[in-house]
């Protein structure tokens, strides 16, 4: 049995959000104060943006971001969209140990349920970093998650493997079946992040359009801060300037207008 999640088949293209704050990005951006963003007004866009496109997306939520903003989950799940789980805090699972992993998987699951009042059953590992291994399949179908979305079939210094998948595929752990929805890369990654935000949008377009000519279902990925714009210059004297600031910050302007062409382009007349 393949468990999906309630919105993958609708569209040709799965829309997903990774719902954190921005100081939880593992890149380590290093701000000067605590940084004053209004998730909730960002997060009601995003709930606008779908209803324009008449899309609902499935959001993975870090459960320190749901016990500070409970309301903002309500209000996701009020209008659709899935509530899925992103662990507990936005720490690299390989970094944890195994046990401490499970139970803060398990406590984050129990903090997204409480809110919603309803069974969570799909997880995203913070930056892709769950590894590849049958043992942490099946302590998430022991918790009882259903779909994972967290292999990236990239290899970067900080998460993914280096071979390619582009289906959904079930794997068989002695706890039971689950579901892992990879992410797709058309020779690189593009549908979410840093890569969509800065890679040329002809590009993009001819990436999308290959792959859902060939029947596959690309899965765009984003996180609130990308949703700001003017991200970039508006912290500029409140966050240190390095990598991690520009990996996280630079271009995030593009991120709405081109998840909207690339949606109208895709996902129009689609139901
Ligand atoms: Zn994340």
């Amino acid at each position: 049995m393949m468990y999906l999640p309630y919105n993958y088949t609708k569209y040709p293209i799965w829309l997903t959000i990774d719902v954190e704050e921005v100081e939880d990005a593992n890149f380590g951006i290093t701000p000067k104060h605590p940084l004053r963003i209004d998730y909730a007004a960002i997060i009601n866009k995003w709930i606008v943006f779908c209803q324009k496109h008449n899309i609902s997306s499935t959001a993975f939520v870090l459960g320190s971001f749901a016990k500070k903003y409970p309301h903002i989950i309500k209000a996701l799940h009020k209008n659709g969209h899935e509530i899925a789980c992103h662990g507990l805090r936005h720490e690299l699972v390989y970094n944890l140990p195994f046990d401490e992993w499970q139970r803060e998987t398990q406590d984050a699951k129990k903090i997204l349920e409480d809110i919603i009042g309803q069974e969570v059953i799909g997880y995203r590992a913070p930056s892709w970093s769950m590894p590849f291994e049958k043992k942490y399949y099946e302590a998430l179908v022991a918790s009882g998650f259903r779909f994972t979305s967290t292999y990236f079939p990239f290899k970067t210094y900080m998460y993914g493997n280096s071979i390619d998948k582009k289906s959904p595929f079930v794997i068989t752990t002695p706890a039971g079946t689950i579901t892992e929805i990879p992410l797709l890369k058309n020779i690189i990654p593009f549908s979410g992040g840093f890569y969509m935000r800065v890679l040329p949008f002809f590009l993009i377009q001819r990436l999308f359009a290959n792959l859902i000519n060939q029947g596959h279902k690309p899965i765009i990925y984003t996180h609130p801060y990308e949703l700001l714009p003017h991200l970039f210059t508006r912290f500029r004297k409140d966050v240190k300037l390095d990598v991690a600031y520009f990996l996280t910050f630079f271009a995030v302007e593009n991120s709405l207008q081109r998840f909207d062409k690339i949606l109208k382009q895709f996902c129009k007349d689609k139901i």
